[in-house]
């Protein structure tokens, strides 16, 4: 069986077995043997093998590819395309969302029994995050996880590898060895997916309770069905209109990346299968998605976007508040700024959105309405984050040359299957050209 497939049937049983506890109130056996025991151990190990691949990945695998352009300037091309795209996509979203707000009016008569006093912390000016983005110490950084600055130094040492020669030559070789081997670590890692992805799953659903839902129901409900016009819709018509690509080809290829991102509630920890989805089966070469998707995963937040305009609107008309056109329109650039400095981790989201309404002048504290309801949104949005970062990849690929079309048109390419761990032939070259 694939292994989209055993993820998703780990899913199923996960909800089944949570609900089944919820049901019977969670007992206290269960809570601490499973929901603060088994589920809870295996869920966590799972995330962090995850959180693991991460820096050494994001970090070698930008290096392979911005040394792998022989002309420097074509990075600058290729980011350049990426950023454009990844603030149109969450414009589209968050204009999406506003607009949805303004017509279905989800906070008009919403029920505050979710509110409780919750302290939110606020996030970082937009000013400190440019600044932060050059690591002062590139090893700090990396043992902080901070993206950005991860990025910043990789692609600037790859540059200087390419401008190095012969010797520059003999460390990208070194890389590539390195990369292919981090690679391998991925896939194994992905085999014990089926067990996280129902350990998470499992918990979330034995732990929520039906009463949250319903005091904020609508917004729930709009917050869902803006994110699922956004990956359906938005993104297949910029697949076809952009880059000429079959978008129910995309969609179904990414499913298991998807699945990874909404158990995990972490676009930074998805990486390693989105970059694994778009290089090996849709045919992206590498030269362009080390690059393009660790930094979608850092600064393109479509899903997070829609989030918060409808939260924004939801909080104004719960205290009753109109908001102007000019404020509409700063919430637009707001959430896109915020967009970029938002960290692809669980429910910073929320935590920025509280420097969102406090720019627009709506109480910060409104947050606490949608709280309680917060991780299955987040769950939901993160999955349509890590699409976005697909998606523009795919395009940006599809402009730059650097997209395998039989790879992309072959149902199977890529498939990873039971016991997939060991090397198969041909891969060899598969992965080296890749690199070019
Ligand atoms: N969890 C989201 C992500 O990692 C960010 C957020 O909206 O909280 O993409």
């Amino acid at each position: 069986m694939n292994l989209s497939a055993r993820i998703f049937i780990g899913m199923i049983i996960g909800a089944v077995v949570g609900l089944i506890l919820n049901f019977m109130g969670n007992p206290e056996w269960s809570e601490t043997w499973l929901t603060g025991g088994l589920f809870h151990v295996i869920g966590a190990i799972f995330v962090a093998l995850l959180k693991m691949l991460v820096v050494p990945l994001v970090f070698v695998s930008i290096v392979c590819g911005s040394s792998a352009l022989s002309d420097p300037k074509a990075l600058g091309r290729v980011g350049g395309k990426a950023i454009g795209l990844y603030l149109l996509t969450t414009g589209i979203a968050v204009t999406l969302a506003l607009t949805a707000a303004i017509i279905f009016k989800p906070g008009v008569g919403a029920n505050p029994t979710a509110m409780e006093g919750t302290q939110v912390a606020a996030g970082k000016p937009f000013t400190q995050v440019l600044i932060d983005m050059i690591p002062t110490n590139p090893v700090g950084a990396m043992a902080d996880a901070q993206m950005l600055p991860i990025i910043i130094f990789s692609v600037l040492l790859g540059v200087s590898i390419t401008l190095s020669g012969r010797k520059g030559q003999r460390v990208s070789d070194w890389f590539n060895d390195i990369n292919h081997v981090i690679m391998k670590l991925v896939h194994i890692v992905m085999h014990v997916a089926p067990y996280g992805v129902f350990a998470l799953i499992a918990n979330l659903a034995a732990t929520s309770s039906a009463g949250d839902f319903l005091a904020v129901g609508r917004y729930i409900l709009l917050v869902f069905a803006v994110l699922f016009l956004h990956a359906l819709v938005v993104y297949p018509t910029l697949l076809v209109t952009l880059g000429r690509l079959n978008p129910k080809t995309f969609l179904w290829k990414m499913r298991a990346a998807m699945m990874f991102a909404f158990s995990t509630a972490s676009s930074n920890a998805t990486i390693p299968v989105t970059l694994e989805t778009v290089q090996d089966r849709l045919g992206v070469k590498n030269r362009v998605s080390s690059f393009t998707v660790p930094l979608g995963a850092t600064i393109n937040m479509d899903g997070t976007a829609i989030m918060q305009g409808i939260a924004t609107g939801f909080i104004a008309q719960f205290y009753g508040i109109e908001l102007t056109l000019a404020q509409y329109l700063m919430v637009v650039v707001m959430v896109i700024m915020a967009s970029i400095g938002t960290a692809g981790v669980p429910s910073v989201g929320l935590v920025v959105l509280a420097g969102v309404l406090t720019q627009v002048g709506l109480p910060a504290e409104g947050i606490a309405l949608i709280l309680g309801v917060d991780r299955l949104l987040d769950m939901t949005r993160t999955a349509v984050n890590i699409t976005g970062d697909a998606a523009v990849t795919t395009i940006v690929a599809v402009s730059e040359n650097a997209i395998d079309l039989d790879v992309y048109n072959d149902p199977k390419a890529g498939l990873i299957h039971d016991g997939d761990a060991d090397d198969e032939p041909g891969e060899e070259t598969r992965v080296l050209e890749n690199q070019s």
